[in-house]
């Protein structure tokens, strides 16, 4: 079974849907055992979702982008690019 640091480090990938099959199910197992990692998982999986519904609607302010990627440590600004 995949560590956390595994698990984190796919994160991305998985919500790219990017992952195989095999992966996502050893990723999803790791998630129902731990707790921490669904939390930063859910974390993830919403800051994208408000940040492509912001993308759609106007552009972010960039000062609000740089205050969470201060509180998050997230590099936001290259989900914003990739979308
Ligand atoms: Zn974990």
């Amino acid at each position: 079974m995949a560590d956390c640091n595994e698990t984190l480090k796919e994160l991305d990938r998985f919500l790219d849907n990017e992952l195989a099959s095999e992966a996502i199910s050893d990723l999803s197992s790791h998630l129902e055992g731990c707790v921490d990692c669904q939390q930063t998982f859910e974390f993830h999986a919403e800051l994208r979702n408000i940040v492509k519904l912001s993308a759609k609607q106007e552009p972010m302010p960039n000062s609000l982008i740089t205050r969470i990627q201060e509180c998050f440590g997230t590099d936001l600004q290259e989900d914003l690019d990739n979308s």
